[in-house]
């Protein structure tokens, strides 16, 4: 993609994970933010909300998850929709609640398809939490949905947005669901300047947002507040024209609609180079891959994915070190959330120089495009921070022998891709290997983690979206029934 990999363009919600330890409230940032916060005109306050909650009764959208007050579906759907488009979301959402129809589902499901069933919809911790979370609910509250804040907020993975948007969509409960659209919606009617990304920005605005609830109509109304920032107020261009609240829209009426919210923006990811062998088995493994399972901890923890190394620093130039990823050892910034939180857990294959190569957020550049205009080089295209080929293969090889006692005998380049996440940015270079001298040897004889895939396999094995990218890449290229 040539792009990196960003949340989906007009995801719902930002990625929420509960926080490590309350925010501090302090008593300044908390006296601040009332203060902030409240002092609106009760015509203005009133006015939006009245005006917001009719146009939503009569504009919103038909979704599935809007079908039922299912707590348990509703849960789903907020979990889903952090850092993803609807568009993306409901096919995710039908075959999940299929495959899990009920707590109990997937409480007792085995972990494994449940990361399959999430698999290409990125963020997997959120798949993780959910699943932990749900067999609390399981075991202590007897399968239904707590509809207490103290209760449900206790969940795992659950922090204010999660737990003020179930509670009131599915329970009325008037709580407010503050995510990053709401705040922008809020910021621009409000005319507040403050900087969004600030824990006491965040804090005001549910403070006010609590306020601006109407009574009796909690799931209604924020359900409006997320429609109206998803459809009509949107980050770029807002449809102030159209909006239901225009009339006493401070923001529009100061001519900053298109310059609020105030947001600091994030440091961009660092880079890694990570070199990638894509083995293929011989013999008795001919036609199968070899895949190795992530640490039981941290990024990505416990997905399935192409043997790989990483580089030293991109700074190191091509001489710098190289480091094996230690299977078990998390990743860089080890915590999956953090890492995503604000970037799809999906990247995609290069495509070369001068090709276009990326899609819609989200989406997957076609696999066989990757490689068009690089077929019949010799190599990769190298920049100044890669080595060359023949220098990355022997690294490759010597990593995997020295860190996984893994023998690969690499044979050519075959893909670039690559892959974002909130801090780290992974460039990746694919490398066709053999298996040195135990190709065709039975799986006991590799790491415990390893394992030999034959391409009916697949659909057991859940894999982020960038090596499922590559994977499906070489099934395009050699087909699913390569001897
Ligand atoms: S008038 Fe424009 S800026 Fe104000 S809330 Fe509506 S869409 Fe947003």
């Amino acid at each position: 993609m040539s792009k990196r990999q960003q949340p989906e363009s007009g995801s719902e919600h930002p990625l929420e994970e509960k926080p490590v330890g309350a925010v501090k409230r302090t008593k300044a940032a908390g006296s601040k933010a009332s203060r902030v916060f409240t002092e609106y005109p009760a015509e203005q306050k009133q006015f939006f909300s009245t005006h917001l909650l009719a146009w939503y009764l009569i504009h919103r959208r038909d979704l599935p998850w809007r079908r039922s007050r299912n707590p348990y579906h509703i849960w789903i759907s907020e979990v889903m929709l952090q850092q993803t488009r609807v568009d993306t979301v409901i096919p995710y959402f039908h075959k999940f609640t299929e495959l899990f129809p009920t707590v109990e589902a997937l409480a007792t499901a085995p972990e494994d398809e449940v990361l399959k069933a999430w698999e290409g919809l990125g963020y997997y911790s959120r798949a993780r939490n959910l699943q932990q979370a749900v067999r609390e609910v399981h075991e202590q509250y007897g399968g239904t949905v707590p509809d207490s804040k103290e209760e449900f907020s206790s969940l795992r993975g659950v922090g204010p947005y999660t737990s003020g948007a179930v509670l009131s969509i599915a329970y009325n409960k008037p709580e407010p669901a503050v995510d990053g659209n709401v705040m922008r919606v809020l910021s621009r009617y409000f005319l507040i300047e403050d900087d969004i990304a600030k824990p006491a920005a965040r804090i005001g605005m549910e403070k006010l947002a609590r306020d601006l609830i109407p009574e009796g109509a909690a799931g209604d109304f924020n359900q409006a507040l997320m429609e109206l920032g998803a459809m009509v107020c949107t980050p770029r261009s807002p449809q102030c024209l159209t909006c239901p609240v225009m009339d006493q829209c401070a923001g529009r009426l100061a001519g900053r609609e298109e310059t609020l919210p105030v947001k600091t923006k994030a440091k961009p990811p660092m880079p890694e180079r990570r070199l990638v062998a894509l083995i293929e088995g011989e013999g008795e493994n001919a036609g199968r891959i070899l895949i190795r399972q992530r640490p039981q901890e941290g990024l990505l923890a416990r997905m399935w994915e192409l043997p790989h190394v990483v580089l030293g620093p991109s700074a190191g130039g091509p001489d710098a070190p190289m480091a094996a990823v230690s299977p078990g050892t998390a990743e860089p910034g080890a915590d999956e959330a953090a890492a995503q939180s604000a970037a799809g857990d999906a990247g995609t294959v290069l495509a070369a120089p001068g090709d276009p190569g990326d899609a819609a957020a989200g989406g997957i550049a076609p696999a066989s495009a990757a490689r068009r205009g690089r077929r019949g080089a010799a190599g990769s295209a190298d920049s100044p921070a890669w080595g060359g080929d023949a220098r990355n293969m022997a690294l490759l090889q010597s990593a995997l022998a020295d860190e996984e006692h893994v023998d690969v005998l690499p044979q050519e380049w075959i893909a670039d891709t690559n892959h974002t996440f909130s801090h780290l940015y992974w460039d990746m270079k694919v490398y066709r290997c053999r298996l040195g001298g135990s190709a065709g040897a039975p799986a006991g004889q590799l790491p415990y983690r390893y394992r030999w895939m034959a391409p009916e396999e697949m659909e057991r094995y859940a894999f982020p979206n960038v090596f499922l990218r590559v994977l499906k890449m070489y099934e395009e290229e050699h087909g699913p029934s390569r001897p």
